[in-house]
């Protein structure tokens, strides 16, 4: 195991962005360049950040109250009077926690969901909310979280290729003005 992904293995990989990188594997690379500092993960809290210094031989230090505070991650939830179905949140939802589609109510699916809080700007009417999570329910692991989150990137990854490959199709079959149209 590389340094990255010895880093890596101490994130909660809930990819939630707040410590300024776009993830948990950039904070990782970051910390591995020595260009960031250990404090800047609320999910992972003090004990991540004991967890980084062991391995960084870095001194401790409290977590960076700029990146937010280390509080029980709620869970999303979708108040289905509201919802208009548009499906925006389901993409950046990067653990693929929200189910529905086009024109049809969507909703979480707690179990999955890891509080990163990343749909909350993209529903247009304001209608998802972060709430506790039911007493007795645990946040998803770090290991669940990248195993949903490595799922999410595959999926989307192959949609854009899929996308791009039928955009180029259609191009193809556009005719050039001295070309007749096809019937
Ligand atoms: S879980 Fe921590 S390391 Fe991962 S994206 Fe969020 S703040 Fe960054
Ligand atoms: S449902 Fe929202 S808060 Fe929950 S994991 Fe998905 S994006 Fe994050
Ligand atoms: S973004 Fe908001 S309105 Fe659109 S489907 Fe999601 S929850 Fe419903």
């Amino acid at each position: 195991m590389n340094l990255v992904d010895r880093i890596d293995a101490l994130l909660p990989q809930t990819q939630c962005t707040r410590c300024g990188y776009d993830g948990c594997r950039p904070y990782a690379q970051a910390l591995a360049d020595d260009l960031t500092a250990i404090n800047r993960c609320p999910p992972g809290g003090a004990q991540g950040i004991e967890a980084l210094a062991a391995l960084l031989g870095r001194a401790l230090i409290p977590l960076d109250p700029d990146c937010g505070s280390e509080a029980d991650a709620g869970v999303a939830f979708i108040d289905q009077n509201a919802c208009i179905g548009c499906a925006r949140c389901l993409l950046p939802c990067p653990v693929d926690a929200i189910i529905g589609s086009q024109r049809y109510l969507h909703t979480v699916l707690e179990c999955d969901c890891n509080g990163c809080e990343l749909c909350l700007a993209s529903c247009p009417v304001d209608c998802i909310v972060m709430r506790p999570r039911a007493s007795g329910a645990g946040a998803p692991t770090a290991a669940e979280n990248r195993a949903r989150y490595e799922r999410h990137r595959t999926r989307t990854q192959r949609s854009a290729h899929e996308r791009a490959a039928l955009l180029a199709e259609r191009k193809r079959a556009v005719p050039t003005p001295d070309e007749p149209r096809s019937q």
